[in-house]
């Protein structure tokens, strides 16, 4: 404090990185955020945080902010600065036209899981009641989407059933496609603690992630599937849960549909789903499969906590699904230390889910085609909603190619640069009459917009997050917008420029209205918040205090219902040309696309992406640490440094995806999850060779 000045006040916000959803202390001396400081009554943090969400906050002043409205009537005119005014008019006129020539499905948006639940919520209202559409999507649908479809099938709602606390209650901790260290760090602690304390552990993963090897964990079970084989290894531990007579039929006779439990039990018991007949696709020696299956279902409270790589494959809802039937046949649902607890990615996935994004779903994860839930939004907006789902991401990057989609409003997401097959998202938006991207920088998306308006940062504004606990945060303003507005004021403007009569004067007053019209926030309200800190939906009637675990006396859809779900290998095949397998993944000190720890001061955020490559391959390509290599697939190539080592497998190379220059996107398949179109970035055939560099 010496060095730096003493602070003059100070405002205690959430961290806009990722979904543990730390609290802290922003202080402040005038206009100037002096630093941050993890707040001690933080639920979810505790006093704790990582180097990111307390160091790497110089992006939110950093001179590449964008900070005046821009348009151009072409993507290859300049850029020209204008006023809000005329950029909004400009914009809005852009919709209404393309509203009247082509109609309202040739409109669509992209809702941010970086924005507050409010803007969010604003944005899909816009594109729903003013555009007249259901095409609005979200970044989830890279991520977590088959989170949202596999849990709403099998439990009923589309959230993680457990609090953070409740892990301190665990005697089994199974981890699947998740690296907690670098992804949740400050959850990954408390975790640690539990284990260091005695809970047993299994991880589930390619790589010897660094549950494995750290010194003073011992992971009971390490099992190193194959990419692309999750269903596969849970099939085969539901396999000798139901043959070695391990399930909890108590559990399952009183909470679940016992007819579902009996066919699936059927299908996993058969021959060809054991462990030792799938072996030699998974990988794994099979006593080790019967060895986890035995300690999750006998160990006491087993806890199962999941991340990208069970999502972001082609079957990725079957995994979630394969996960929540394990948890059902052994009863670990419904009170502290067990449950199924998908690790949220970005700051408030799971809030922009809940907020009614995706094109099938109003908030609440309630279908756009039940009646009863259209009728009380067209009551509240005074508008009719289309009972058919609209398109997703993916879908509308295709309409545009067809000439059928011409305009997009995009906040606060860089989808030519995270999105899958870069080439296809980029003649989706060359092929779009408007794009309109709302952003703090000139992303990459930007380079195909018409319109940019510039975005404000979670400094900037009020609002809140939700974690990946369904905790509800105050986002609180610290500092006054540098570009004027904060965004769900942007967003409230262009919904006025196209002639709605919306008048917020508060995000308190749109979190109002979100609690009017979603069951599961209807005890939930500013006062509320500020006097007690967070609150975890479902808060209403039924739940007056929140609701840390869910599913406690029944599942949320009544039965719980088990899914077969049948291990289909994915059509991204290995062989000569291409025969090792690619898997990605993050690194706790960048974040994504690095957008926001690549504009930091600090040189720690400057570091590469690495390719991981086990010894053996390395050897037989002549590669050793350091060297330049080239990264090929089917679908591109990239060029980058090796690190050999062997947390990864013979066979499976690994790279992180936060720098442009990398670009490892380039090289993943546009092979997606069969029900949510979740891409499969987790699984692409690659050939790696010496290279000079880039
Ligand atoms: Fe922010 Fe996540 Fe780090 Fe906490 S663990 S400080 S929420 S990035």
């Amino acid at each position: 404090v010496k060095e730096i000045g003493k602070p003059e006040r100070a405002v205690v916000t959430t961290c806009a990185y990722c979904g543990v959803g730390c609290t802290f202390r922003a202080e402040m001396r005038g206009e100037q955020l002096v630093r941050m400081v993890p707040w001690k009554d933080g639920k979810a943090n505790r006093g704790h945080s990582c180097v990111k969400g307390r160091f790497a906050w110089g992006y939110a002043q950093h001179q590449e902010r964008i900070l005046s409205p821009m348009i151009r009537e072409s993507i290859d005119q300049p850029w020209r600065e204008v006023s809000w005014e005329e950029a909004l008019t400009y914009a809005a006129g852009q919709i209404n036209r393309i509203r009247e020539t082509y109609g309202r499905n040739a409109l669509g948006g992209i809702t941010s899981s970086r924005c507050t639940n409010e803007e969010t919520f604003l944005v899909q209202k816009l594109i729903r009641a003013g555009f007249g559409t259901n095409n609005v999507d979200t970044c989830a649908r890279v991520c977590h989407s088959p989170t949202g479809y596999g849990l709403k099938t099998t439990f009923g709602t589309s959230a993680g059933t457990q609090d953070f606390d409740s892990v301190e209650d665990s005697d089994v901790i199974l981890v699947i496609g998740a690296n907690p260290t670098d992804g949740h760090p400050v959850f990954a602690s408390r975790m640690k603690r539990r284990l260091r304390q005695g809970a047993r552990l299994i991880v589930i993963d390619p790589r010897r992630t660094d549950l494995v090897r750290s010194p003073h964990i011992a992971a009971d079970y390490h099992l190193p599937l194959r990419p692309g084989t999750n269903v596969a290894i849970l099939t085969a531990i539901a396999h000798v849960i139901v043959t070695e007579s391990l399930a909890n039929e108590a559990f399952i006779r009183e909470r679940c549909d016992w007819d579902e439990y009996q066919h699936w039990a059927e299908f996993v018991s058969a021959e060809r789903n054991s462990p030792e007949f799938l072996a030699p696709v998974i990988g794994v020696d099979p006593e080790a499969i019967r060895g986890a299956a035995r300690l999750y279902a006998t160990g006491g409270n087993g806890a199962i906590y999941y991340g990208l790589g069970v999502t972001e494959h082609s079957q990725g809802s079957s995994t979630v699904m394969a996960i929540a039937n394990l948890a059902m046949a052994t009863g670990n649902i419904g009170r502290r230390g067990v449950g199924v607890n998908p690790l949220r990615g970005q700051n408030n996935v799971q809030g922009a889910c809940d907020m009614g994004s995706f094109p099938h779903e109003l908030s609440g994860y309630r279908h756009v085609s039940d009646k009863a839930t259209r009728d009380l939004f067209e009551a509240e907006w005074g508008v009719k909603i289309d009972p058919e789902p609209g398109l997703r991401i993916p879908n509308m990057l295709d309409a545009a190619t067809d000439g059928q989609f011409k305009a997009i409003y995009i906040q606060g997401e860089d989808i030519l640069q995270s999105d899958p097959d870069t080439k296809h998202v980029a003649a989706g938006l060359a092929a779009m009459e408007c794009v309109i991207v709302h952003d703090l920088f000139l992303n990459e998306t930007a380079n195909y917009a018409h319109v940019f308006l510039p975005g404000s940062t979670f400094l900037e504004k009020n609002g809140t997050f939700t974690n990946a606990e369904r905790r509800i945060q105050p986002v609180r303003k610290v500092m006054e917008p540098l570009n004027g507005y904060e965004d769900w004021q942007v967003t409230q403007e262009l919904a006025r420029a196209i002639g709605l009569d919306w008048n917020y004067t508060h995000p308190s007053e749109i979190m109002d209205e979100i609690a009017r019209l979603t069951p599961t926030f209807t005890g939930v309200n500013y006062k509320r918040l500020d006097a007690e800190g967070s609150l975890q939906w479902p808060v209403n009637d039924k739940a007056p205090d929140g609701s840390p675990i869910m599913h406690i006396e029944g599942f949320v859809r009544g039965k719980g219902k088990f899914v077969v779900t049948d291990y289909v290998p994915t059509d991204e095949r290995t062989g000569p040309r291409f025969p090792l397998l690619l898997t990605t993944g993050r690194i706790l000190s960048q974040y994504n696309v690095g957008a926001q720890t690549r504009r930091t001061a600090n040189v720690v955020w400057h570091e590469e992406d690495l390719l991981e490559i086990h010894p053996t391959d390395a050897e037989n390509r002549g590669l050793k640490s350091g060297d330049w290599v080239k990264l090929a697939s089917r679908s591109g190539e990239t060029t980058l440094r090796a690190l050999v080592t062997d947390r990864v497998a013979p066979g499976v190379v690994y790279t992180t995806f936060h720098h442009p220059a990398t670009q490892a996107n380039v090289v993943t398949t546009d092979y997606s999850d069969w029900a949510t179109n979740c891409p499969e970035y987790k699984v692409t055939a690659v050939q790696i060779t010496p290279s000079n560099g880039p």
